[in-house]
């Protein structure tokens, strides 16, 4: 076996006991394999050892590596979008992670129109409030919540954030715990079900998964320490 069939392995063991410990089923989280900068060969690995779930940040590299690769798998877009590239990635990914605005919903919703599509979007909450990260304060997605579901091709599956990177993962739960409960209530305010929260990565995957996570998105645990 590879080194990456063998981190694999060890996520989705660690992945499987995380959800047992919380109660949950394996089977309601998703592993996300976070494939960015990282080579198609290094991809090709995962593939082989039954991968087939993958994010990507830019919409370049996913223009770049999809064709290289088998068509059966899935990919999401976990990076910021811009509005010029929206037209270009729609047809490849199968969600959306990071919705940050009002005006790149709209530009996803009319192009997902032109193209017949109904993209599956989450929205990025900026669960700390940080000044540098991208996303919906909490205050802010209360109030716009509206404006996103007026826009009527976009499938809104859940929310997920990336919080403040801190290298002890317990650091990490009340971001995600408030994850959760933003959630909760953005289900009642809105009247719709958010099932999907992307939450969780190499360090701190476990505790996600015990908060409630339904995707992890894990690169440099399985593909190993990237470059830049
Ligand atoms: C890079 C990235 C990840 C994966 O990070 P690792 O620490 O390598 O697991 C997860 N989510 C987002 C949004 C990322 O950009």
């Amino acid at each position: 076996m590879s080194d990456i069939a063998d981190r694999l392995q060890e996520i989705r063991d660690r992945l499987t006991k995380s959800a047992e410990r919380a109660g949950r089923k394996p089977e309601e989280v998703d592993l996300l394999a976070v494939s960015k900068t990282y080579p198609v060969e290094t991809i090709h690995e995962a593939v082989d050892a039954g991968q087939i779930l993958f994010g990507e940040n830019r919409v370049q590299e996913v223009l770049l590596k999809q064709p290289q690769l088998p068509g059966k798998l899935q990919w999401h877009l976990i990076g910021p979008l811009q509005s010029n590239k929206v037209r270009k990635v729609l047809p490849l990914v199968q969600m959306i992670h990071a919705v940050d605005s009002v005006d790149i919903a709209k530009d996803i919703n009319r192009i997902g129109g032109e193209l017949g599509l109904h993209p599956k979007v989450l929205i990025e909450i900026n669960v700390a409030a940080e000044s540098s990260k991208h996303g919906f304060t909490p205050s802010a997605i209360r109030a716009q919540l509206d404006a996103l579901y007026e826009l009527d091709r976009l499938y809104i599956q859940g929310v997920m954030c990336i919080p403040p990177f801190d290298p002890v993962a317990e650091k990490s739960r009340r971001y995600f715990k408030m994850l959760r409960e933003i959630r909760d209530e953005l289900e009642k305010l809105g009247g719709a079900p958010l099932p999907v929260l992307s939450m969780g990565m190499s360090h701190d995957f476990e505790v996600a998964i015990e908060e409630g996570a339904t995707i992890v998105r894990v690169g440099s645990a399985i593909f190993g320490a990237r470059g830049k």
